[in-house]
């Protein structure tokens, strides 16, 4: 095996722009692509690691157990920004790197969460799937112009679906209690309120925060309770944000007009009886995936890989500490 073995198991990562591979072979990687897959076979991938320096992943749980396979394995980096599927310490503790790819485009996902509302809004899928079969029914829709639009976390997709959502005449409310106050001060055509306000007044209410301790469920009985009958709830942040048992019950029972989610507690929801109602709108996580993210995640990923090996220390290493502890000259000879 050539000393630079670099192993793809990232779903994505080149596929858009095959410039990306194209590079790594200029600069002299021997490039092994093994795309994940729900079917994948899992030991063949792993026989490859014992020759692999460095590993480009999507979301391939690498523990200590896959880690001990790979004795010659210095980098791995992550097409994406979560990294909850690498053991980061165990990592550390076999001097691996490990980086991923934080820039991501948040307008992409404020795109989506768009999207997901007016298409629930105005039928599009009903109808598009009546033409196609030949039919030609008229769907009443409603109009987003004047209502109320609830974000919670006003951060950077809070902030882009706002500024989308003006642009269609929607009144906006936010609540975020950590840049709420700032939010306050430098905008003044959010209304920042705290969360009983927001679930109480909105249409339609944008789901905007990341997934923690705090987080978690923050959309179950009581917050459902508080909406109106008439809301549309629209996901793009995490599942787990919604409890999906309180929000399929409010559905049922017509409490909630509508869930529109790129998101799910378990991702494919195989089974959810979420899929079984018709106020339910989804997709399959496909906030971040566009042809634009892609070519910034990819960048992100050849640039690190040729600085790490280059002996530039770029700013996405979770593990600094490992750089110490590696010569310079294994980056230079492999
Ligand atoms: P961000 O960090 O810029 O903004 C998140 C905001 O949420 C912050 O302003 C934070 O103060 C706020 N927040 C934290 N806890 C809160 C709480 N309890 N109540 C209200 N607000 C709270 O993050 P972002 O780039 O806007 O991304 C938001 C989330 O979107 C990510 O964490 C991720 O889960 C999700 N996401 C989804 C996709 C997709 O493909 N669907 C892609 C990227 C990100």
């Amino acid at each position: 095996m050539a000393s630079k073995t670099l192993l793809i198991t990232a779903r994505s990562f080149g596929k858009v722009d095959p410039a990306h591979i194209a590079r790594l072979r200029e600069e002299g990687f021997a490039v092994l692509e093994f795309r994940e897959s729900p079917d994948m076979d899992r030991k063949q991938l792993e026989d490859t690691l014992p020759d692999i320096q460095t590993w480009v992943v999507s979301s391939y749980r690498i523990d200590d157990a896959v880690l001990s396979k790979g004795e010659r394995l210095r980098l791995i980096i992550k097409h994406g920004i979560g990294v909850d599927n690498i053991d980061i310490p165990a990592a550390t503790r076999r001097d691996i790197l490990v980086m991923n790819t934080p820039q991501v485009n948040p307008l992409a996902v404020a795109d989506l969460a768009m999207a997901l509302l007016l298409s629930f809004t105005r039928r599009v899928v009903e109808a598009h799937l009546n033409v196609v079969s030949g039919n030609w029914n008229q769907f009443l829709g409603t109009g987003v112009y004047g209502k109320t639009l609830g974000i919670i976390g006003l951060g950077r997709i809070g902030l882009g679906v706002a500024d989308r959502a003006k642009g269609f005449g929607m009144t906006l409310v936010g609540f975020d209690p950590y840049v709420g106050e700032q939010v306050r001060m430098q905008r003044d055509d959010i209304s920042v309120v705290d969360l009983e306000t927001l679930l109480r007044t909105s249409d339609f209410i944008s789901l905007n925060v990341p997934l923690s301790d705090e987080t978690l469920g923050l959309i179950g009985r009581s917050a459902l309770q508080q909406m109106k009958p008439s809301a549309i709830v629209v996901n793009t942040s995490r599942g787990r944000i919604v409890d999906e048992d309180a929000m399929y019950e409010a559905l049922r029972d017509q409490r909630v007009a509508g869930y529109a989610t790129d998101v799910f507690e378990e991702e494919p929801p195989v089974g959810s009886p979420l899929l079984t109602l018709p106020n339910v709108l989804c997709t399959s996580h496909i906030g971040w995936y566009t042809k634009e993210s892609m070519k910034l995640l990819g960048d992100q990923v050849v640039d690190s890989v040729l600085a790490v090996y280059g002996g530039v220390t770029p700013g996405n290493i979770l593990n600094p500490e490992v750089l110490s502890r590696v010569s310079p000259d294994f980056w230079r000879n492999g």
